[in-house]
């Protein structure tokens, strides 16, 4: 399954969506600290923005900022009305609980889909903003058109930002989910078992080729450096069976930035009600 032409295929057309909206729309970013990787991160989502249209505004605070320093600049940005989309990159200092700064956040501005609202939605069977790493997987899924209605979906990884959201959106297209995590009994089991695995849970290669049934469709959502290389959480090897295989790079990784776009101008249609938000 190829992210990189799917990502890009999204890409254009929030671009399209953007020029069509007739008014500028705009996503804050926040990075606390130096952390290379979150800048690197925070640079790409910027980039992307700029090249489909979406204003961006830039903040950056101290690593050794006090919590309400981020707090009373989220609560700035809330109210501040060319922002449109607010991300505030994580993971932040230990002096910051992240729990308070996604609540902080509003709801309709959520793009990273973090928000216990959104999360509150996304259990109850009604995606608003769902978090991007997850949706790009359903992106992928819908492109390749892999049947999920009574399938057998093996999600491995219950983090809050990719397998629990991901086990959820499959749900309510219809798969029978079976989240695996680091207690796991049998995990091979499981596996062998899945129509669908998702494997989110950064440990490079340890879904095998003997765990994959025939024909299977694996999506590989981990990220691992070995050796200066990334790789993925399913061995190489795994696409000599699998029916569809995501790679790792050029799989799920291009389609978060581009979910995260489409997330930007859906909460930008929110705000301005052109979309109805559940309750609002
Ligand atoms: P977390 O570390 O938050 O979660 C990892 C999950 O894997 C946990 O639920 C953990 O279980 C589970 N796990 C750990 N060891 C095992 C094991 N031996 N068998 C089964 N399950 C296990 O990671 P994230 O969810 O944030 O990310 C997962 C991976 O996806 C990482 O490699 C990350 O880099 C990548 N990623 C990629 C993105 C992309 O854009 N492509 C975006 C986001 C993440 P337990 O809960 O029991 O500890």
């Amino acid at each position: 399954m190829d992210g990189k032409a799917l990502g890009e295929r999204v890409r254009a057309g929030v671009a399209r969506e953007v020029a069509a909206l007739g008014r500028s729309i705009g996503l804050a970013t926040v990075l606390v600290g130096e952390d290379p990787a979150s800048t690197i991160y925070v640079r790409r989502k910027e980039e992307a923005c700029v090249e489909a249209g979406i204003e961006t505004f830039h903040h950056e605070l101290a690593v050794d900022a006090a919590e309400e320093e981020l707090l009373d600049l989220v609560l700035e940005l809330n109210q501040d009305e060319r922002v449109t989309g607010i991300l505030t990159q994580l993971p932040l200092p230990p002096q910051m609980d992240e729990d308070k700064v996604i609540a902080a956040i509003d709801p309709l501005k959520d793009v990273d889909g973090f928000h216990p609202t959104n999360a509150g939605f996304l259990l109850l069977g009604r995606p608003t903003l769902a978090p991007a790493t997850p949706s790009g997987v359903m992106e992928l899924l819908r492109a390749y058109e892999v049947e999920l209605e009574g399938a057998n979906a093996v999600v491995i990884g219950r983090s809050n930002i990719v397998g629990k959201p991901m086990a959820l959106l499959l749900l309510a297209e219809h798969a029978s989910v079976t989240i695996c995590h680091s207690r796991t009994r049998d995990l091979p089991a499981f596996v062998r078992a899945a129509d669908v695995v998702v494997a989110a849970v950064g440990r490079a290669r340890m879904v095998t080729r003997e765990m994959v049934k025939p024909g299977a469709t694996v999506v590989d959502v981990g990220i691992n450096r070995i050796d200066g290389k990334v790789v993925g959480d399913v061995a190489e090897d795994a696409r000599e069976v699998a029916g569809l295989l995501s790679p790792v790079p050029g799989g799920v990784g291009p389609m978060t930035i581009a979910m995260l776009l489409k997330n930007t101008v859906k909460a930008a249609r929110y705000q301005s009600r052109t979309l109805a938000f559940p309750g609002r």
